[in-house]
């Protein structure tokens, strides 16, 4: 299963576990809906994710979607994004500019990631066919990998959910190592 693996793929390297529903008042409600989207962080109740098919069925879109469900933007939205790439303001579609803002975001000490899953392509919402994202110094750096997520990807994942701290406290607790239940949706 595509949407399973872009799970498992977040799970295996943190302490987020996905779960099915049962009776949380906050969870993700997956659905083929028109493109491939998510909000950002949880909004609470039940909570659209869109993964059309078959256009997202990719297991690495469907980890990019959920790491926006856990809290994340784009890495190219990063408040120090401007020391790692320029944007193409004039290749940009009409009344797409606002996919290129940028966020105050907390970087939880990670360096800036190229090969995350939450970095866009370089065409992204291209006008004409011309670039609108281009790496610097090294204008050839690949970006917008939709593979699985990265090692940094998966650093922040834990950091932002205190995994080290989570996966301790239960280990000590119980003498045996259970899944960190989280987030409940
Ligand atoms: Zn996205």
């Amino acid at each position: 299963m595509t949407i399973e693996t872009g799970m498992q793929d977040i799970s295996t390297g943190t302490c987020v576990k996905f779960v099915p529903r049962s009776h949380e008042a906050n969870y993700l409600d997956i659905q083929p809906k028109l493109g491939c989207w998510s909000y950002l962080g949880v909004v609470g109740g039940a909570q659209p994710l869109s993964l059309q098919t078959p256009g997202c069925m990719w297991a690495g879109v469907a980890s990019h979607e959920l790491m926006h469900a856990l809290g994340f933007v784009h890495e190219q939205s990063r408040s120090d994004r401007d020391r790692y790439v320029t944007i193409i303001w004039d290749n940009i579609l009409q009344g797409q500019i606002h996919n290129f803002k940028k966020y105050e975001t907390n970087n939880l000490n990670t360096v800036y990631d190229y090969n995350s899953i939450m970095h866009y392509g370089r065409y992204a919402f291209s006008e004409d066919g011309d670039p609108t994202i281009i790496p610097k110094p090294d204008p050839f750096i690949p970006i917008g990998q939709r593979d699985g997520p990265s090692p940094t990807d998966i650093q922040k994942i834990n950091a932002l959910y205190n995994c080290s701290k989570n996966v301790a406290r239960y280990k000590s607790g119980s003498g045996k190592r259970r899944p960190w239940r989280f987030p409940r949706f």
